[in-house]
């Protein structure tokens, strides 16, 4: 058995994977492969009918929120977004590699203020910061998954708030109603890569003067319901079957539960034993990448560590080049089981040093 703690793509429910494959040989008893129907057949529509519908329910999404199934990655938004919300000024808070992508993205657009940023601690820190009133929005990444800082409640915010949640999406309950907007791609937390969930308000378009291109704008994805063109259907058929897992073992409130056990557990092992140290500061850890590196007193060793976690079955637990040591990502998939085992290895690791 494998304990995939890879960053992402990533682990995902045994039985989404197993759903995906059977829709690929015989899509709803049609006789074909999902890969093989019409994008505007019945029981595809119901697919995404299904798909959104579980969306809205796991994230209790209100009214006037469109659930928008599209392509490009979590990229792609960091241009769409600007290109429908900026008129003249956003702000950004720069936590790390992901938000930086997205500045540049918006810069584009228009002007962008950094209110904050963790530079100078290598992002190891979430910079204080103040949202100002003067911008058209403010958009900050929740989950850093390169550098291990996540943001678990949702700001208050005097203008639009946007969110980049790619890596904790559905990892806990979210204020929706906070928020103009929140996207990601699909391959951490609510599938595998080929789709992007963009949820949004509607009232939040449709503001600035600025001329967007047909494919650019979101009020084309609203009014199409996500199939103005083809649509990545095995994407999102894999997103709804990841949703469905996560609806049945209890919804978001029971995943937060799951994913702080699975998360103190490590924490608890990288805080008590002095061979390995945690890198994000404390208040701002991740429930999802949990980043930690060995003392100064054992460099070199790294590859011994990562050796003795694959001969137990670990893999995907290399860091970051821009943080070193190692990254542990703790997705909802992911069992508690494994965390034991990623534990007890670095245990063993201890007494054999
Ligand atoms: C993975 C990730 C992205 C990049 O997503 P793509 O779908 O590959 O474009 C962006 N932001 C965050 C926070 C991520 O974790």
């Amino acid at each position: 058995m494998k304990h995939n703690f890879n960053a992402g793509p990533s682990i995902l429910p045994q039985q989404a994977i197993d759903a995906t494959i059977e829709a690929l040989k015989n899509f709803n008893n049609t006789g074909l492969s999902i890969a093989e129907i019409s994008h505007r057949s019945a029981g595809w529509d119901e697919a995404m009918d299904e798909c959104r519908a579980l969306w809205k329910e796991l994230l209790n999404i209100p009214d006037g929120y469109h659930v928008l199934l599209l392509q490009g990655g979590a990229s792609n938004q960091f241009l769409m977004l600007p290109f429908n919300m900026l008129q003249t000024k956003a702000a950004y808070l720069d936590t790390g590699v992901w938000a930086k992508k997205a500045i540049e993205a918006a810069k584009f657009v228009g002007e962008v203020q950094i209110v904050a940023s963790g530079k100078e601690t290598n992002y190891s820190v979430i910079p204080q910061y103040k949202i100002p009133s003067d911008v058209d929005y403010f958009h900050f990444t929740s989950n850093n998954t390169i550098f291990g800082t996540e943001i678990r409640t949702d700001p208050d915010s005097p203008v639009s708030l946007v969110a980049d949640m790619s890596s904790d999406i559905l990892s806990r309950p979210v204020d929706v109603s906070k928020y103009a907007m929140i996207y990601g791609g699909a391959q951490k937390n609510a599938g595998t890569a080929g789709v992007t969930f963009v949820i949004v308000r509607e009232d939040a378009l449709g503001k600035t003067s600025k001329k967007i291109p047909v494919f650019f704008d979101y009020r084309t994805h609203i009014k199409e319901l996500s199939l103005y063109n083809t649509p990545p259907v095995i994407p999102i058929y894999m997103m709804k079957e990841t949703l469905k897992w996560l609806k049945s073992i209890g919804g978001v409130k029971e995943i937060e539960r799951r994913n702080k056990a699975k998360a103190e557990l490590l924490y608890n092992e990288i805080d008590s034993n002095p061979v390995f140290k945690g890198t994000a500061a404390k208040e701002n850890r991740s429930l999802m990448n949990v980043c930690f590196v060995l003392d100064e007193k054992y460099a070199g060793k790294e590859n011994d560590f990562i050796e003795l976690a694959k001969a137990n079955g670990i893999v995907g637990i290399k860091g970051h080049r821009s943080v070193g040591g190692f990254r542990a990502s703790l997705y909802n998939a992911l069992p508690i089981e494994s965390v034991q085992v990623l534990v007890n290895c670095m245990k063993k690791f201890t007494n054999i040093l």
